[in-house]
């Protein structure tokens, strides 16, 4: 555990499986946390009730909205762009404009949504941006669009790093391997195959990658910026 206390923290996409374990870490920490979500509102309400915390509904696909959702919940001490997406299936095939809305969810938003935090985040403030193994390491056809996301979040890491290290800001890319959620159940037709690219051969918990984000979020990660930190059960390497 670690204080957070009096912290105020904004998580994009809270309302279910790893958004939702991170809004409940930083709400057991002490934070006083606000989150979003679009397609869950049930879920959203839940996890709020829960938790104390407080759910605006902000479709990460829609760029102003989410600069709204930022600039509006004044000066954030952490940000945490958790919302993505996968779409699945042969390249050739795919609708352009799910594509197009991957992107905007995946890469725009979380661009965005930074640097607009980044506006009115005090020293010691903190950016971390779930991205993916698959940022790394792509093994398996159909998600190509996916992958292209995540490694984008790469560049964005190593660039807002150098922005904002001044402004004594550090931005951070979280990188899970597969972890049980309702985008990737453990009990899912993809298991053997996932678990078989593992040292650790299980799904991993999505409070494990909030235990991730807290540390990143907290004082012992004050030298800790523009990189990636995985957490896959060997997964990627
Ligand atoms: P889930 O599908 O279980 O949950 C996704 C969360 O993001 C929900 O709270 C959802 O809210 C929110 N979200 C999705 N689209 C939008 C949107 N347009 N606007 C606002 N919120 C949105 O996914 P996971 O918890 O598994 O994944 C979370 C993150 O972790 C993603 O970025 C994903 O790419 C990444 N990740 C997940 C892995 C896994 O194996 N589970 C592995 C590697 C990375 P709502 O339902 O209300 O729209």
């Amino acid at each position: 555990m670690t204080d957070f206390t009096n912290k105020s923290v904004l998580v994009l996409g809270g309302s279910r499986g790893i958004g939702a374990a991170i809004v409940r870490r930083f709400a057991a920490d002490g934070a006083k946390v606000t989150f979003t979500y679009s397609g869950s509102p049930e879920a959203a309400q839940l996890v709020a009730a829960e938790t104390g915390s407080t759910a605006f509904l902000t479709d990460s696909a829609d760029r102003d909205a989410v600069i709204a959702r930022v600039r509006d919940s004044g000066p954030l001490d952490i940000l945490v762009v958790n919302s993505g997406i996968a779409i699945f299936g042969d390249a050739l095939e795919q609708d352009p404009d799910a594509v197009d809305r991957l992107f905007r969810i995946n890469v725009q938003a979380p661009y965005h949504a930074s640097v607009e935090a980044a506006r009115q985040m005090p020293t010691g403030g903190r950016i971390i941006v779930i991205g993916s193994v698959n940022g790394d390491r792509m093994p398996l056809p159909g998600m190509a669009s996916y992958a292209l996301s995540k490694s984008a979040l790469q560049g964005l890491a190593r660039g807002l790093a150098r922005d904002f290290g001044p402004r004594g800001i550090t931005i951070n890319v979280v990188q899970p391997g597969p972890i049980d959620t309702d985008a990737n159940p453990e009990d899912g037709p993809m298991r053997d195959l996932m678990h078989s690219f593992m040292a650790i051969k299980r799904h991993g918990r999505p409070e494990e990658v909030a235990g991730m984000v807290a540390w990143l979020a907290g004082p012992e990660a004050g030298f800790v910026t523009g990189a990636m930190h995985t957490i896959d059960g060997a997964f990627g390497a």
